[in-house]
């Protein structure tokens, strides 16, 4: 049987940057692949050589350290591309687009913010902490559909103290940016040439205890290892887990999930008259938002991604709304593609459940990482990537 010192199950930005950090200390890693790509939410859609547009996240800052690090490490920050500075705008039933300003009341934010503002975050909802800090009004009509434009799901009853946590810049990247064929490209060149060993295309069906660690069972026979980083969505960790950690598995198992219909669609950009912007927030609309190629402008295309609200539309509607927010015909569309995002659904009582999860992964040669455990953005799992591989890296005997 092959050995290595640590498998890393998934190939997302979690575990790319925690495969990053422990090749890094020596150690001689394997990350396995379910997907034929490595990305994960990261999911960048190459309809053709000279256009890529983002089906799942799209933004990374400068705040994300450790995924920078990473990428330092393989001598290729020098390649990030900054994203031009565009806002988001909110596309109301009438067809209009307006400026999420104009849904602000000031009045209601300066008689509610005196009141709001010392209150803390853990233990509140997102509803409750940002609707007391600008209002309630405020909070319905602003924020509630900014968020969830966001976080491609209603952010009302996520936990507030997951939301927006600073972080520290490094100032050597610009503050908002992608890569080159897109974010996918980034994690790519996490990979290229690394002192760690990728393999895509495979899906890990099993992890039982050995008595010198793990057997890490794919189609292709078991892999051993001394370590484990799962790197994997919440409910594939519950599955994963099961046999060897029930203790574990069980609160993860009961995590909610939601899920959002992703449509990109590429046009010859004289197509829309619809002025160039990041994207557009849909209020009471089948869509969450539409995230746009416009921050890192092409020459003859334009490309959008549509969120969907899951269950409402068959592929055909999503077209026709797709083409009717654009003010063009379904037959202008070039390129679509259609996929599943997939994002844990947290409530105000999962910082704490994650931090007793902490408390029993305490010395196990074991680390759960992810975007279930302290916040969804790409910048709250590299951190979290640091902490668990630094907690590997110094067990004693490991
Ligand atoms: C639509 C959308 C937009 C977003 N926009 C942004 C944004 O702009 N900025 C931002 O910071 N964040 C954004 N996010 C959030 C962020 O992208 C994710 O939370 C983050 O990338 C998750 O990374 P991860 O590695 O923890 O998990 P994932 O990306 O889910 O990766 C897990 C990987 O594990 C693999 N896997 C699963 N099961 C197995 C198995 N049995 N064996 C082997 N491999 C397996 C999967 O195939 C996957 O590749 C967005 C998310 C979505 C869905």
């Amino acid at each position: 049987m092959d050995t290595y010192d640590c498998i890393v199950i998934g190939g997302g930005a979690s575990g790319l940057v925690s495969a990053a950090r422990l090749s890094r200390a020596g150690r001689r890693v394997l990350v396995l692949e379910a997907a034929d790509r490595l990305g994960g939410c990261i999911h960048t859609w190459r309809p053709r050589a000279d256009f890529w547009l983002e089906l799942g996240a799209h933004t990374a800052y400068n705040s994300y350290a450790p995924l920078l690090e990473a990428l330092a490490d393989r001598g290729r920050l020098g390649d990030l591309l900054t994203r031009e500075k565009l806002g988001y705008r909110f596309f109301e039933k009438d067809g209009a687009t307006t400026s999420p300003m104009k849904r602000l009341s000031f009045l209601e934010a300066a008689l509610s913010i005196p009141f709001g503002i010392g209150k803390a975050k853990a233990g509140r909802d997102v509803a409750e902490w940002f609707g007391g800090l600008l209002g309630k009004g405020n909070y319905r009509r602003l924020l509630s559909p900014a968020f969830a434009a966001v976080l491609s799901q209603s952010a009302d009853a996520f936990p507030a103290e997951w939301l927006f946590r600073r972080k520290p810049r490094m100032k050597a990247a610009p503050r908002k940016y992608t890569f080159p064929g897109g974010l996918q490209g980034l994690l790519e060149a996490l990979a290229e040439g690394a002192p760690f060993e990728t393999r895509v295309g495979v899906p890990v069906q099993s992890l039982a205890r050995t008595g010198a660690g793990f057997g890490v069972g794919t189609d292709g026979g078991e892999i051993g290892c001394r370590q484990v980083v799962l790197a994997v969505p919440v409910d594939a960790a519950a599955s994963l887990l099961a046999p060897a950690y029930p203790d574990l598995a069980r609160p993860l198992a009961a995590y909610p999930m939601s899920s959002s219909e992703a449509l990109g669609v590429v046009l010859d950009a004289e197509r829309t008259k619809l002025p160039a912007v990041a994207g557009l927030i849909g209020a009471d609309d089948d869509f969450f938002s539409v995230v746009t190629r416009d921050p890192v402008p092409h020459d003859g295309l334009r490309g959008f991604t549509f969120h969907f609200r899951p269950g409402r539309l068959e592929r055909e509607g999503k077209i026709a709304r797709a083409a009717r927010v654009l003010g063009v015909a379904p037959t202008d569309f070039i390129h679509v593609r259609e996929t599943l995002n997939r994002l844990p659904a947290p409530g105000v009582e999962h910082p704490r459940r994650m931090a007793e999860l902490d408390a029993r992964l305490a010395g196990e040669p074991l680390a759960l990482v992810g975007n279930y455990l302290n916040g969804l953005s790409i910048g709250d799992c590299a951190e979290r990537a640091v902490s668990e591989t630094d907690r590997l890296l110094s067990s004693p005997g490991k």
